[in-house]
């Protein structure tokens, strides 16, 4: 795809972290990555924005840029990817301080690939109580200490055709970490 970046999903947050405007395909965007929870933006606002995030180490990211983003009062911008069961979704988020404090959040769609239905992102697909890991920046998943590419993943694992599908969780992999980590802190 050659089309310029394609704005899906912006919001903003006050200097709180709490969630005050949400704009764009949100609600589509949510339900298509197996978030329903996050369809409703009225059930957004006054929620901060690190309750969303059950990681510790997602927020911990996620903290850094913000606070490199106050330090330089300078946006960043980082890539993101955000599958649906069919699509790979190639983003970038784009992270801007607001005047008065606070920050604007926008994700972009910058490409798109069809890929083979994978029933592992699929939300209505059973689950059991295992877990897999997964990179919420990359979409990598975790196997042993290696993070891999999700179709290569669910062939190692042997989780094709399973009845019931592993719990997600999700996390940052080694790779995105160190990419990420050139927009931390305010002093770097
Ligand atoms: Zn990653």
């Amino acid at each position: 795809m050659t089309s310029p970046p394609r704005k899906i999903c912006s919001y903003q947050v006050d200097a709180e972290f709490r969630i005050t405007l949400v704009a764009g395909d949100w609600a589509k965007f949510a339900v298509e990555n197996a978030a329903p929870e996050l369809a409703h933006p009225v059930s957004l606002r006054q929620r901060t924005l690190f309750s969303y995030i059950a990681d510790e180490a997602t927020r911990q990211v996620y903290r850094a840029m913000f606070d490199r983003v106050a330090a330089r009062a300078k946006p960043i911008t980082v890539p993101l990817r955000c599958d649906s069961p069919h699509v790979r979704r190639f983003l970038e988020l784009t992270i801007s301080p607001r005047e008065g404090g606070g920050f604007h959040l926008d994700s972009s769609l910058l490409r798109t690939e069809p890929r083979p239905y994978l029933a592992l992102l699929d939300a209505t697909h059973p689950r059991s109580h295992e877990l897999i890991r997964m990179c919420g920046w990359c979409k990598a998943v975790q196997v042993n200490e290696d993070w891999v590419e999700l179709e290569q993943g669910v062939e190692m694992l042997d989780l094709f055709g399973r009845n019931a599908l592993p719990e997600i969780k999700h996390g940052v992999c080694k790779s995105c970490y160190a990419g990420l980590r050139e927009n931390f802190g305010p002093h770097t």
